[in-house]
């Protein structure tokens, strides 16, 4: 039996094996009340197993003995693996996997709320605010981006942002927090500095640090309308904090928020912040969605673990699965005392075909044991199995990959980076070093085997020259970054497989009232995650 068609008839059984639980749901226990789904982009079971390794092992883990969030909810709860493939294909892109999770039915590659054939199809959150309940949507990227939008919107690419902001209004999410600014300005906003309503919103945005830089092609002013439907409007953390009341639309970066690690050494530092952090977003949600009587559906996504996974770059990788969890901690923490809420974390896809690995360098000295079993033995691994210390130098990162470029570029040669520059630059912010002789070799092009002229990402005529492998790194001149992880390799005892995605089955973690954790079983699909959280809406 082909593979869809096996999938959907599994489907179409749980389906109506879920109709068949709901009436006993509300017998043995209360329903489900409000649902919140946490998506860890490009969070695959190796990235899982990074932050548990630093978190657990780390000599100098921030987490000093407690469990991380996931655990938390593991322990409590319980772990399932499932499959996130598209309809037709075999790796998931954010957008079909989101679409996944949202509509409950198979879609196609980078489609937004609409099944394999085009169609749109209600999602949790549709469904949800028809049934009375109120929405939010949060993320620490921006609203517009894949996972986000395919929870309310239906397009027929992830790319048409602009049609996205405007679907994302239509269908009336009571809290939306992320970046995204961009997309709700008009390409021209002098002409509409004229209308008295906008220039009070423009100062507000000023007044927050924002740029009115708009990202739209057309003259539609979605601030406005937004303020025309009741939305409280919010432009950095201040604005957020002193928000009381719903509909609320939180946008905090013109594009994408801040990455982990500058937001982590900012906040260190005491210094004031322009954002929000992932937390503080979820915990102003968790407050203002809570107050209505028929409940909530929340999506909360940690974004930024995927453009990490994408860069090859591990420790930032570390930074966002900190982040990520932390704001999985503040749902823990307001979950744990009620019963009538269901929380699932799980992953879009896995990112970078990543993994610690045990290689031939820097094999420790044979050393000695107290134990019997080595009284006339030395111990003497044939192989370096990575040093736990390393998980702290990971840690130790000061400046994620593209903003190590960036410095490479400031300090180069009339905006060019240099060998000397890129050497300092990796050695200024990276417990690791590399030599000028690695920093030759990460600056290297040839010409581009797959150019396509007119392609959004294919269509430069030279690129970074990879050694192996080279189809699956498709990003333009970042593959510097994927580049300078390769040299990297080997002391961080650390491999990637791909500058995109892997097929892996992601982790979907289940905690909630009994009756409803059961009704997660098995080896799932995302449409079967998607189709089961729906089932608990009335
Ligand atoms: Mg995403
Ligand atoms: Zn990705």
């Amino acid at each position: 039996m082909p593979y869809p068609s096996f999938l959907a008839l599994l489907i179409s059984l749980l389906l109506v094996g879920c109709d068949a639980h709901q009436p006993t749901t509300s017998d043995d226990s209360r329903p489900v009340k409000n649902i919140i789904l946490m998506i860890g982009d490009g969070m695959g079971p190796q990235q899982l197993g990074l932050l548990q390794s630093y978190a657990n092992r780390a000599p100098n883990s921030r987490y000093q003995g407690r469990p991380t969030a996931m655990q938390q909810l593991m322990n409590q709860g319980k772990l399932l693996l499932s499959d996130t493939s598209p309809h037709n294909a075999l790796v998931v892109d954010s957008a079909c996997s989101a679409t996944q999770l949202a509509t409950g039915v198979t879609s196609g590659s980078e489609m937004i709320g609409l099944d394999y054939l085009g169609n749109p199809v209600e999602t949790l959150l549709q469904h949800a605010k028809r049934s009375g309940k109120v929405t939010g949507l949060i993320s620490d990227t921006r609203i517009t981006h894949a996972t986000p939008a395919s929870f309310a919107a239906h397009q027929p690419h992830r790319s048409l942002e602009a049609n996205i902001a405007v679907d994302l209004l239509a269908n009336q999410v009571d809290l939306m927090l992320s970046g995204g600014l961009g997309f709700f300005l008009p390409a021209n906003t002098t002409t509409d500095t004229e209308s008295s309503a906008f220039t009070a919103i423009a100062e507000r945005i000023q007044h927050a640090g924002q740029s009115l830089r708009s990202r739209r092609k057309d003259e539609r002013n979605l601030l406005l309308d937004a303020q025309q439907q009741g939305y409280q409007l919010a432009f950095d953390r201040q604005q957020l904090l002193a928000s009381q009341q719903l509909p609320l639309l939180g946008l905090f970066a013109n594009s994408g928020m801040e990455n982990a690690i500058r937001y982590h050494r900012l906040r260190e530092s005491g210094a004031e912040r322009q954002q929000p952090s992932l937390k503080e977003m979820t915990v102003k949600a968790l407050d203002l969605l809570s107050q209505h009587p028929d409940g909530f559906v929340l999506m909360i996504e940690g974004g930024q673990i995927d453009w990490a996974g994408h860069n090859n770059d591990v420790g930032s990788m570390l930074h966002e699965l900190l982040r990520f969890d932390e704001a999985i901690q503040a749902v823990v923490d307001w979950v744990q005392e009620r019963d009538d809420t269901l929380v699932v974390v799980t992953a879009d896809h896995e990112t970078g075909s990543f993994g610690f690995s045990y290689s031939a360098v820097d094999i420790p000295e044979p050393s000695t044991l107290p134990g019997s079993g080595f009284a006339e033995h030395t111990y003497a691994p044939n192989f370096n199995f990575g040093d736990l210390s390393l998980l702290d130098r990971i840690h130790a990162q000061k400046k994620d990959f593209y903003d190590v470029w960036a410095e490479a570029i400031a300090n180069g040669d009339d905006g060019r980076v240099t060998t000397d520059s890129l050497v300092n630059a990796v050695n200024n912010n990276l417990a690791f070093r590399i030599t000028h002789e690695q920093a030759e070799r990460i600056l290297a092009r040839h010409k581009n085997p797959f150019q396509r002229p007119g392609h959004r990402y294919l269509s430069s005529e030279t690129l970074p020259k990879v050694h192996d492998f080279t189809p699956f790194y498709v990003y333009g001149d970042d593959i510097h970054l994927n580049l300078l992880a390769r040299e990297l390799a080997a002391q961080q005892n650390t491999v990637w497989g791909t500058g995109t995605h892997t097929a892996t089955p992601v982790p979907v973690i289940v905690y909630g009232p009994s009756s409803a954790q059961e009704a997660f079983q098995g080896y799932l699909h995302h449409a079967q995650v998607g189709a089961l959280l729906k089932s608990f809406l009335p």
